[in-house]
């Protein structure tokens, strides 16, 4: 080859390699580089193949128009081609005589009523490791491969391989958020149909058991009373459960009504006074705004507060203080629960809000619960379109709060700001 054409083709392979740099379709890229390299190393045709771990065999993923119909299902085995040689020991092979090469493998010729003589077989490598084959079929006048026509396809397989590479990561995250998807959805259908086949009974029982307790003679409440509270207990998870999964499904609704705020709250930390007295925990309501009054959902609501308390009570030792405050923020109501309990570390806090998630394992912790009542809380305050959210000092205390649009009008503007 004369220098002036050697640079020519230089020139051209950088060409192609620039333009297709801000190509991002594959298969576009792929092809182009066949046929770049075709003409560069005056081929007949030119075919990029993938290894498939899944079924260990060699795929087209690059191949000439004319017989891509007929060649591009062929799974090219390792052993027995051209290609599996240079991919298996990662080097390149040149074979000017196909038929005189008992590596060649026949089966793509026949099915692409193709005649191969010769091949040029370069390995695709990621950090030495083969990838895939680039191959260049049929030098034309049955001219010879030379180093020439290997280093031409050596540049363009570094180019492919990376392309490759990215294909097989892609491919591998799609795979994973199929798997993830799966499961998400198995979760959510094991709580929808747990929730609801849990409820029925469990109504059953703590109905027979109270009215037991009626008629019962006196010495066996004791009994009685841990049946039914228990039952609450269970009631209360069942609730909870049910409750996110109608959030997450979207049957969730909210009915509005107008109430007093602090006649609600005041109504919720009284029910928790004697769960506080027995703690020896002083939980005392501090209301700035007596007069205010809300539109929302008070069943909501009362169940975010209620869970933000329960939290308060069961992660603060004997003797100590919980406050919750109420207040008015311009047209937000603003409930902060604040406690000098054990605190949240701070790699935990952006989690607590998340489905199960408890800060200490399940298995250890002294406490009740199944991670739920925050993420409960949360979805009673988004479905308002208000903010819920946590500040903690481990070992000093956690302060919890949320902001609650005043009404129809300041809720649909906050949805559109907060979710913004
Ligand atoms: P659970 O019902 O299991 O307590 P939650 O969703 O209510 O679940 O809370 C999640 C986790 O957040 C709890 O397991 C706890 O580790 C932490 N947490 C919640 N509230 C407080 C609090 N006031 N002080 C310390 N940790 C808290």
């Amino acid at each position: 080859m004369t220098n002036n054409k050697r640079f020519q083709n230089y020139e051209s392979l950088l060409e192609t390699l620039r333009d297709l740099r801000t190509e991002s379709d594959y298969q576009t890229v792929l092809q182009s580089v066949i046929s770049v390299a075709s003409e560069l190393t005056m081929s007949e045709a030119a075919s990029i193949l993938k290894y498939d771990e899944a079924d260990g065999y060699l795929h087209f993923i690059a191949t000439p128009f004319f017989n891509r119909d007929a060649i591009q299902d062929i799974r090219v085995p390792l052993d027995e081609s051209i290609a599996g040689w240079a991919y298996q020991n990662a080097r390149n092979l040149v074979i000017q005589n196909v038929k005189d090469d008992q590596r060649f493998y026949s089966e793509i010729d026949q099915k692409g009523k193709f005649q191969t003589h010769s091949v040029l077989a370069v390995p695709l490598l990621i950090k030495g490791q083969p990838v895939g084959v680039f191959e260049a079929v049929n030098k034309t006048s049955r001219a010879h491969y030379n180093g020439e026509d290997a280093l031409i396809l050596e540049t363009l397989a570094s180019y492919v391989a990376v392309i490759v590479e990215n294909m097989t990561l892609e491919k591998r995250a799609e795979q994973m958020q199929a798997a993830t998807d799966q499961l998400e959805q198995m979760k959510k259908n094991f709580i929808a149909i747990a929730s609801h086949e849990l409820r029925t009974p469990l109504g059953l029982i703590l109905g027979h058991s109270t009215f037991l307790r009626e008629v019962i003679d006196e010495k066996y409440h004791e009994q009685l009373d841990i049946i039914i509270r228990n039952g609450g207990r269970l009631k209360e998870i069942v609730e909870n459960l049910s409750n996110v999964e109608n959030f997450q499904s979207g049957a969730a609704r909210i009915r509005m009504a107008k109430f007093s705020f602090p006649n609600l709250v005041t109504k919720i930390a009284d029910s928790f006074q004697g769960s506080a007295k027995e703690k020896k925990i002083s939980l005392r309501l501090d209301i700035k705004d007596p007069d205010l009054s809300i539109e929302a959902d008070a069943e909501k609501i009362e169940i975010a507060i209620a869970n933000l308390i329960k939290n308060a009570l069961s992660f603060t030792h004997e003797e100590g203080h919980i406050a919750v405050l109420v207040e008015k923020k311009t047209r937000y109501a603003k409930v902060t629960v604040i406690d000098d309990g054990i605190g949240i570390p701070s790699e935990d806090l952006s989690q607590i809000f998340d489905r199960f998630y408890q800060v200490e394992s399940h298995l250890t912790r002294q406490h009740g619960g199944m991670g739920l009542g925050l993420s409960v809380a949360k979805v009673m305050i988004d479905l308002h379109g208000g903010k819920i959210w946590a500040e903690s000092t481990p070992g000093k205390g956690s302060q919890f709060a949320f902001l609650l649009p005043l009404d129809r009008d300041q809720l649909v503007a906050a949805q559109q700001f907060f979710q913004a």
